[in-house]
C-alpha cells in the first residue's frame, strides 16, 4: 500500500518503520530540518527493545511533496495542536480516494480532520504502542501495543478492516472496533489523569499511584470524562475506567514509565497536548452544561506550568 505518515517524529517512525519493513511503500513527512537531515544521511534509526535497526525510507516536508503524487493511507502522528497546520500543509498528496488515518491522544480530533477530508475517508481510534525520540532520525520503543481503529462514516467498515490489515500485517496488532468513541475516551481517561498529574507532581505513574490520595483524585477526573462522554453517546463505566487506569501503576509493565505529557514539558520543555485532553473535557462540559472542575483545574495548573517553564 501506499503510506505517508505525516508528522514523522515519536511514534510516526515506530509505524513507519513497520510499515515499511513490511514492504509497503512508505513516505515519511515532517517539517523538523534536523530530523529530516539525519534520516536522509542515515537512514531512519529504530530502537525497538533495545536493538536498533536502520532503514532507508524517503522523507520529505509538506513543500517538497511531488506533483501528482498521492498515497492511498495518510496516516496522521503530529501533537494535536499541530494537526490542523499540517493536514492544510499535506493536502497535496491526497486525492478524493486517500484514507486519513488518526490515531493521536485525545478528543474529537475528528473535527478537525473533518475540515480538510471528506468524512467518508476519516478513520479514527487509538494506539497503546509507545515511543520516544533519543535524537533526531532515531526513535526509540518499548513492548508490545495494540490499535484499535473504525471508520466515521457509515458504511466504511470493510475499508477500515482492510486498513487494520495492513497494520496487524505490519506487526501493528490493529483491531476492528465498532464502538470506537468509547474506546477513545477510555484511553482519554488515562491520559486525562497520569499525563497532567505524573507532570505536575514530577513522578512516574507506579509512584504517582502509590500516594495516599492517587484513587481519589483518578475517580474525581475520570468521573468528569464520563459525565461529558454520556452527552455523546458513550456510556462509559466509571469503575471500569478507574481500573483501567489503575493498571499503569504496575512497575513489571509500564508503571516506571513517566507519561509523554511529562517528556515533553519537563524533559524537552515543548507544549503540552493537555486542551485536547483535559481542555476538551472542560469546553464539552460547558457545551452540555456539565461542571468539570477538576480538569478546568488541571487545566490551568498545567499551562500555568507551560507558562513558567517556557517563558
Ligand atoms: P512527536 O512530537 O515526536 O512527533 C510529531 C512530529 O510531527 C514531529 O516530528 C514534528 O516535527 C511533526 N510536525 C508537526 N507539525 C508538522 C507539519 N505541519 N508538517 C509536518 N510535520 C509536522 O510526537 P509523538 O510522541 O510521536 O506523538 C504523536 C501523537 O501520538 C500525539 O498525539 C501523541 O499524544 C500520540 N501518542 C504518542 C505516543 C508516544 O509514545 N509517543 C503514544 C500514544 C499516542
Amino acid at each position: 500500500m501506499k503510506i505517508a505518515i505525516a508528522g514523522s517524529g515519536a511514534l510516526g517512525s515506530r509505524f513507519g518503520f513497520a510499515l515499511h519493513q513490511a514492504d509497503n511503500e512508505v513516505v515519511l513527512i515532517d517539517n523538523w530540518v534536523d530530523h529530516i537531515n539525519a534520516i536522509r544521511e542515515h537512514g531512519l534509526k529504530m530502537t525497538i527493545d533495545n536493538q536498533t535497526h536502520n532503514a532507508a525510507i524517503p522523507i520529505i516536508t509538506p513543500q517538497e511533496i511531488p506533483a501528482n503524487v498521492t498515497v492511498e493511507l495518510l496516516i496522521v502522528f503530529t501533537k494535536a495542536m499541530q494537526l490542523d497546520q499540517m493536514l492544510q500543509d499535506v493536502k497535496p498528496i491526497m486525492n478524493d480516494n486517500t484514507k486519513v488515518l488518526c490515531l493521536l491522544n485525545g478528543i474529537g480530533h475528528e473535527d478537525i480532520i473533518a475540515k480538510h477530508v471528506s468524512r467518508k475517508n476519516i478513520f479514527i481510534g487509538n494506539t497503546m504502542w509507545t515511543a520516544n525520540l533519543v535524537a533526531p532520525g532515531h526513535s526509540e520503543s518499548f513492548g508490545a501495543g495494540s490499535v484499535n481503529l473504525q471508520n466515521l462514516a457509515p458504511g466504511e467498515e470493510n475499508m477500515a478492516i482492510a486498513i487494520a490489515d495492513v497494520l496487524t500485517e505490519a506487526g501493528l496488532n490493529a483491531h476492528f472496533t465498532e464502538n470506537v468513541h468509547n474506546t477513545i475516551y477510555l484511553k482519554a481517561c488515562v491520559n486525562g489523569t497520569m499525563n497532567g498529574l505524573c507532570t505536575l507532581l514530577d513522578v512516574n505513574m507506579a509512584d504517582f499511584g502509590a500516594t495516599k490520595d492517587a484513587h481519589d483524585m483518578v475517580a474525581s477526573i475520570v468521573k468528569e470524562f464520563a459525565a461529558v462522554a454520556a452527552f455523546e453517546n458513550v456510556q462509559l463505566d466509571v469503575e471500569e475506567a478507574i481500573e483501567f487506569v489503575e493498571k499503569c501503576y504496575d512497575r513489571t509493565t509500564i508503571g516506571e514509565h513517566f507519561p509523554s505529557m511529562h517528556q515533553d514539558l519537563i524533559k524537552n520543555h515543548r507544549l503540552t497536548e493537555i486542551d485536547y485532553i483535559n481542555g476538551a473535557i472542560s469546553r464539552k462540559g460547558r457545551k452540555y452544561g456539565v461542571s468539570t472542575p477538576y480538569c478546568d483545574f488541571l487545566t490551568q495548573l498545567i499551562h500555568a506550568k507551560e507558562d513558567i517553564i517556557l517563558k
